[in-house]
């Protein structure tokens, strides 16, 4: 601990809102969409779907990260684009992972949401960059991150002028190596009960199973959480990265189902595909 109270960083609770999607303490936020944007058709099929069955918000990865320089690291620009085109069509504000300072500006003009990926959450050139625009971003904990690192990465944002900022646990690194990485729920709340900022939880990073998915997130909307950002795509076994925590569409229809997502988010028009 470097001394500063945990409580120093609450402050009155921040609404993010990402067009008519609000991140909102009276909502739980889906965010759902592939790994990585792949061709056209499956991510406007992966965003009408969703859409229809009750996501708030089309995820797709377009520059990624990647542990090995040999496996498909995405589509860049023409990722952009299909995004683009998906989120008009499925009427889904879209978000993706911006990895450098140069992109800031080009992706902030084209997704309605920026990431800020595990591995970049110290880099706070780019935290600061980012917190030069007003776009909304959601700024995954590192995997190796305190909770104090992690609301200080926000503070780097904030301090900037924009307070836009959801947090997200997508697990961290600890002895058991059983799965990909460790969900910290506790370290989630914790985070929720000491900032003002939102706070969500990726469980398919947090595990890297598709079978752990629906547990994680009911336990997050339990725990009074902001929202879930999850993997879906068309066909998971032929995903060209996380395919193994990926949903297919009706394990997605069967976790809104179980969240009663309808309901819990009365306030938010159902929506039909072609809407
Ligand atoms: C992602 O959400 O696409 C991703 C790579 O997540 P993380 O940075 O949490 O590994
Ligand atoms: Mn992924």
């Amino acid at each position: 601990m470097t001394g500063y109270p945990l409580s120093s960083y609450k402050g009155e609770k921040v609404d993010v809102s990402v067009g008519n999607v609000s991140f909102s303490k009276d909502s739980f936020t889906v965010v759902a969409g592939p790994c990585s944007v792949e061709t056209e058709e499956q991510i406007l099929k992966t965003a009408e779907t969703v859409s229809m069955l009750g996501a708030s918000i089309l995820r797709g990865g377009t520059y990624k990260y990647r542990k090995s320089p040999y496996t498909f690291s995405g589509l860049g620009d023409k990722g952009v684009e299909y995004l683009k085109k998906a989120s008009i069509k499925a009427s889904l504000p879209t978000v993706t992972e911006v990895m450098s300072i140069d992109k800031v500006s080009y992706l902030s003009k084209n997704v309605d949401m920026l990431q800020i990926g595990s591995r970049n959450m110290h880099n706070t050139p780019l935290l600061k960059e980012i917190g030069k625009t007003k776009v909304p971003v959601i700024l995954k904990r590192g995997y190796m991150a305190t909770i104090e690192e992690t609301l200080l990465a926000a503070e780097h944002i904030a301090k900037e002028g924009n307070q836009n900022i959801v947090l997200c646990e997508r697990g961290i690194r600890c002895f058991d190596d059983s799965l990909r990485f460790t969900l910290d729920l506790a370290g989630a709340i914790l985070l929720k009960e000491n900032s003002k900022f939102p706070v969500i939880i990726d469980p398919s990073h947090a595990t890297g199973k598709s079978n752990l998915v629906k547990p994680l997130c009911l336990a997050a909307s339990a725990a009074g959480l902001n929202g879930v950002m999850v993997e879906v795509h068309p066909e998971p076994r032929k995903a060209l990265s996380d395919s193994e925590q990926s949903l297919t569409f009706d394990e997605f229809a069967d976790l809104m189902d179980s969240l009663s997502i309808f309901t819990k988010n009365k306030n938010k028009i159902t929506r039909s595909v072609g809407d």
